[in-house]
């Protein structure tokens, strides 16, 4: 019967830590992911914009968002230079194609 106690304890313990140890990092972790999947950098101002926050534009296939219709207004007035500066270290295939 002993034998049997410390197995309960031993499960319930596992469970504490899967619940509270890993598996509360697998969880932040998750969530953590989510949030980057969530929030859009203004390209303008340089601001976080979140998933429901702001103004949205599709550019060249890239969903690019904005904190306010200012931001949004000067992004369109010349929206290559914004990817540009975006994109000097990433890539550079927003170049192509771009001017009618
Ligand atoms: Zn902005």
């Amino acid at each position: 019967m002993e034998g049997l106690f410390s197995f309960l304890l031993f499960a319930g313990l596992f469970y504490f830590m899967m619940r509270h140890g890993c598996g509360a990092h697998m969880a932040h972790g998750h969530h953590e992911e989510k949030n980057i999947n969530d929030s859009f950098v203004d390209p303008v101002c340089g601001r976080k914009v979140g998933d429901d926050q702001g103004y949205g534009k599709l550019q060249d296939g890239h969903l690019y968002r904005f904190c306010s219709k200012d931001c949004l207004d000067t992004f369109d007035l010349e929206p290559e230079r914004f990817i540009k500066e975006r994109n000097t270290n990433a890539e550079k295939s927003t170049e192509k194609t771009n001017e009618p």
